[in-house]
């Protein structure tokens, strides 16, 4: 009885990441992450149609043979449940591998699929792709397993469906043109996710709040499209500046906010002080121009400023913004709650 508890626990989270995921990746990721806690496995597969990709996370010592056993099993299995011929070649695969296992279970390097669980992802009776558990072991699965496994295999099919419904609409209603970081509107819904994540698990979650020091000087003395140019130069630094789970969203005309997951103040002080620097040690080529231009930065953190809530959060990131114009500019500042 206490397993099942256990069990379904761990079910019950992994559950809950999928519906707050927000790429297919992200869904593979915590799937492949999370199960696991619940069955032992060698490679997780997904595939799913649109641009007919497979998704294969798996155990780092998985041998090359074995993945494309896998690859090709999943493939063909799809076409049976699909009903639509399809091969490996007209596939995209994607490998990721993790460590999934203990060391001294490090697979065989002539290891081959000896068992394998596949489900259709089917929504409203249309069968969207297929997920699979495979393993090197015989007989790897049991009736629990699958019972365990078609819930996940439901809940990814409803995400999924969720993805591509909403990916033709996905650009326009996400992306600012300008600077094609992500706009207000998506750090918002994204904002919502991570501190529910952050909120619930007890993680840490930092925002830093960006401004442009005096930008308005530069839009007067080169004019707005030159003003425009160094907007979209800082965007892209600040792409390359942040690590890839990470949001960079444009918060306004010349602001700009990060979502940094599981950061604490102390690597996010360190991201936000790099950033500072660049933009401080960059000329920007405006007209015939080379000027220097310098940003100011706010950091708020949970759990660390002890925020109620999201907006909360963001109300402190953007005092520490405050706070750092009315310093000097040039700087990062991190929430002081004595000065509320
Ligand atoms: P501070 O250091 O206090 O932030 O001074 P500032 O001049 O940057 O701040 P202020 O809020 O007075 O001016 C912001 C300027 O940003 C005014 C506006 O013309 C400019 N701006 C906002 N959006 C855009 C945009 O899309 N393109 C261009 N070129 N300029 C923009
Ligand atoms: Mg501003
Ligand atoms: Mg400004």
């Amino acid at each position: 009885m206490r397993l099942i508890v256990k069990n379904l626990n761990i079910l019950r989270s992994i559950i809950n990441t999928i519906n707050t995921s927000f790429e297919i990746k992200e869904i593979v990721e915590s799937a492949g992450n999370n199960l696991p806690s619940l069955f032992e496995f060698s490679a997780l597969g997904v595939l799913w149609k649109e641009e007919s990709t497979l998704y294969l996370y798996q155990e780092e010592s998985c041998p090359p043979s074995f993945t494309k056993e896998v690859a090709q099993n999943m493939v063909r299995v799809f076409s049976v449940l699909g009903e639509e011929p399809n091969d490996l070649a007209r596939v995209t695969l994607q490998v990721e591998k993790r460590k999934l296992r203990p060391s001294h279970m490090a697979m065989d390097s002539k290891a081959t699929l000896k068992s394998y669980l596949v489900l259709p992802l089917a929504v409203e009776d249309e069968i969207i792709g297929c997920v699979s558990l495979n393993s090197d072991q015989p007989n790897a699965f049991d009736a629990q397993d699958l019972q365990f496994f078609s819930v996940i295999g439901y809940q990814m099919a409803a995400t999924l469906k969720h993805f591509q419904r909403f990916s033709s609409v996905k650009t326009m209603a996400v992306y600012d043109t300008l600077t094609t970081l992500y706009n207000r509107r998506y750090m918002e819904e994204r904002l919502i996710v991570e501190a529910q994540k952050s909120f619930y698990s007890g993680s840490s979650l930092s925002l830093v709040m960006i401004d442009i020091d005096h930008f308005k000087k530069v839009n007067d003395t080169f004019g707005h499209t030159e003003g425009d140019k160094v907007l979209r130069e800082i965007a892209s630094l600040l792409k390359t500046s942040v690590r890839k789970k990470d949001t960079v969203a444009r918060y306004g005309g010349e602001e700009f906010i990060l979502i940094l997951p599981e950061a604490g103040l102390e690597e996010t002080t360190m991201i936000a002080e790099r950033i500072r620097r660049l933009v401080e040690s960059k000329l920007f080529e405006v007209g015939q121009a080379h000027i220097n231009i310098t940003v100011s930065l706010g950091i708020s953190n949970f759990p660390g400023h002890n925020p109620k809530s999201k907006e909360d959060l963001v109300r402190m990131a953007d005092q520490a913004l405050y706070d750092a114009k009315r310093g000097g500019r040039n700087r990062v500042c991190l929430f002081n709650p004595v000065q509320k």
